[in-house]
């Protein structure tokens, strides 16, 4: 299949979206889910173009001129290095799930814990994360930066938006960046309160009814009920499609607010 034309609207477009994968990668590193020069992330800017991070950069300190565009098969068409050697990875998701516009990985430290354990965040603790991201499976462990690692994801990538990486990670994904980034915090965020109900020594569940009341009260008004034919893992329905361009607005106005609040404090 022919690759579309960049056009110089995209490129435009292209520019925000470098800032923003560097605010992204800014965010990741100051809530301490990467070190060093481990995490990576992208952002599909075209049917076939992914804008992705370098390999081997502090994902803290990026500039929008370090990101590396390629196309699905891998190769890198604009960029002074080459993507990150875990790039096979996001390319698989991208291939799976057409709605996927942009893919988080990062090691936060007590999601990546329950990896290192084999344990799948998979409790009905939190109702806000049960609704968001259902399950958190674990998928079997392969090396770092080799195709094996999109091969062992393949079998969980229709169904889930937040996987853990036995013994390496979690990788996160959705609609736009802001989404898959809010993804790795609520796997984070999961798996800290999964810890501290164990060290505790007592998990009270939320309930089938607890989930679905909810689930009623966030429903927009006009659907009234939900499909059940879409009903997800955990048994509650998935939320409608909602208006994409309201969606892009809000995502807009939110990375702007940060930037700025980025700007101040530098
Ligand atoms: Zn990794």
């Amino acid at each position: 299949m022919k690759p579309p034309t960049i056009t110089p609207g995209m490129r435009k477009d292209e520019r925000r979206h470098r800032r923003e994968l560097c605010l992204v990668g800014a965010w990741l590193y100051e809530r301490r889910f990467v070190v060093a020069t481990e995490g990576n992330f992208s952002l599909r800017i075209a049917p076939h173009r992914v804008l992705a991070s370098p390999a081997g950069a502090n994902k803290g300190l990026l500039n929008a001129r370090d990101l590396v565009v390629t196309d699905l098969d891998g190769r890198r068409l604009r960029g002074r290095s080459g993507p990150s050697s875990e790039l096979p990875m996001h390319l698989e998701i991208y291939r799976q799930r057409p709605d996927v516009r942009a893919i988080c990985h990062a090691h936060p430290p007590v999601a990546t814990g329950f990896a290192v354990a084999g344990l799948p965040l998979d409790k009905a603790l939190l109702a806000e994360c049960v609704l968001d991201l259902g399950c958190i499976p674990v998928a079997p462990y392969a090396t770092p930066g080799t195709r094996e690692l999109g091969e062992t994801l393949r079998p969980f990538v229709a169904k889930y938006n937040a996987i853990l990486l036995a013994n390496h990670g979690v990788v996160t994904f959705g609609p736009d960046l802001l989404t898959a980034f809010f993804r790795m915090e609520t796997t984070e965020q999961i798996a800290r309160v999964t810890l501290v109900t164990h060290l505790i020594g007592r998990q009270t569940l939320l309930t089938k009814a607890d989930v679905e009341c909810l689930l009623a009260s966030r429903l927009p008004p006009r659907s009234g009920r939900a499909n059940p034919s879409t009903r997800t893992r955990t048994g509650a329905p998935a939320r409608e499609e909602e208006d994409p361009s309201r969606d892009r607005r809000e995502l807009d106005l939110r990375l702007s607010a940060a930037l700025r609040d980025l700007h101040d404090r530098r």
